[in-house]
């Protein structure tokens, strides 16, 4: 990359910032400077522009994974323009080229080209230059179409810079720590948010497993997982990336998960979509049967059959559910069978799963 195609604001910024952040620790350290509510606040302000980006700018922007009530829309913008990660429509634009062109030349932060681009370099480029694309507002008409993501966009330096920095500073003033709500709520916690959330594009496309593809990078790491806001479940992401969730087991560290998932139980957002059971199955019995010889591929057969069969009458079950429950209330009955259906399902995959390590272990030997 040539000089002239340095993008000095975001680079110079994205250079300072951390070293203005420890500078800015170390007085308050020496000094023992701090105030209780300021961090506490602080974390508030991590979570909250962090989630402005997990939940707004990825699941909600990006993927429509979810509906939200203007409300929860103009927060998510609000928020989100303080993790200063560029406007709604930047982002989403640059967020839907990393899916479409995953791992090639055209992936905005495609990770072939290095741990660091990935992580950050990406942003010291300018855009048209260096196969970096200019945004093309007709990829994110649906977007362009919101008002408030409009004039986010529009005033985007002044919005971004208000929501972290001054903002924190306002609150701050309450307890009269007004430079503690700008260095340590605007200031540290936006290095912090910024390294949680470009790890999504280099740690979560390095290290971790891949139980649903191998069709790209994206790697399921529980550990990621802890400084991403619940992006870490990466391999899942890429694969189904129209899922609310990142994390699909109830346990798996996803608070962006919950957080959409409370907020539809309070009204305010709905349609929450989530890749049928099966499927997901589905992709993981495809992965573990990868290096199944073909030789031994008709010892599979039958186990394989019946995990059909079972997806099958499970996605009957579960229509007949929701259709009856979306009318007046499902019956008992419905859900009985349902039950029973999702049961057989996961006996019919464990059935294959043991096929597929007996299958491997006979070859192995
Ligand atoms: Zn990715
Ligand atoms: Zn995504």
């Amino acid at each position: 990359m040539k000089l002239k195609d340095f993008r000095w604001s975001t680079g110079v910024f994205l250079i300072l910032s951390p070293i203005g952040a420890i500078a800015a620790l170390s007085y308050y350290f020496y000094y023992d400077a701090f105030q209780w509510p300021t961090v506490v606040f602080a974390v508030f302000m991590a979570f909250a522009t962090g989630m402005g980006i997990t939940a707004g700018y990825h699941r909600l922007f990006s993927h429509k994974s979810y509906e939200a009530s203007a409300p929860v829309r103009w927060l998510l913008t609000f928020f989100g323009a303080g993790a200063l990660e560029k406007s709604v429509i930047e982002w989403s634009h640059d967020h839907r080229n990393h899916h479409r062109y995953v791992d090639t030349d055209t992936d905005p932060y495609s990770i072939n080209k290095g741990f660091f681009f990935a992580h950050i370099g990406w942003l010291f480029v300018k855009r048209g230059t260096n196969g970096r694309a200019k945004v093309d507002i007709n990829q994110v008409k649906d977007l362009w179409a919101d008002p408030f993501i409009r004039f986010q966009h529009n005033y985007y330096t002044a919005f971004g810079l208000f929501v972290c920095f001054l903002f924190p500073g306002l609150v701050a003033l309450a307890w009269g720590d007004f430079w503690g709500g700008v260095l340590i709520a605007g200031l540290v916690r936006v290095v912090v948010v910024h390294h949680g959330t470009f790890c999504i594009n280099s740690v979560c496309h390095s290290i971790g497993r891949q139980p649903y593809s191998h069709r790209h990078t994206a790697r399921d790491s529980w550990i990621s997982a802890l400084f991403t806001f619940g992006e870490g479940y990466h391999n899942y992401h890429h694969e189904f990336p129209a899922d609310y969730r990142n994390g699909i087991r109830a346990w798996q560290y996803d608070p962006t998960k919950w957080m959409i998932w409370t907020l539809s139980k309070l009204g305010l957002t709905k349609n929450l979509i989530r890749m049928p059971d099966e499927k997901i199955l589905e992709s993981k019995l495809e992965i573990k049967s990868e290096n199944v010889t073909p030789e031994k591929q008709p010892e599979l057969a039958l186990s394989r059959q019946e995990f059909t069969q079972a997806a099958q009458e499970f996605r009957q079950a579960r229509k007949a559910y929701q259709a009856a429950k979306k009318q007046s209330g499902a019956s008992s009955e419905l859900h009985k069978s349902f039950i029973e259906a999702r049961k057989s399902l996961m006996q019919a995959y464990n059935e294959q799963k043991a096929a597929i390590k007996l299958a491997l272990s006979a070859s192995a030997a």
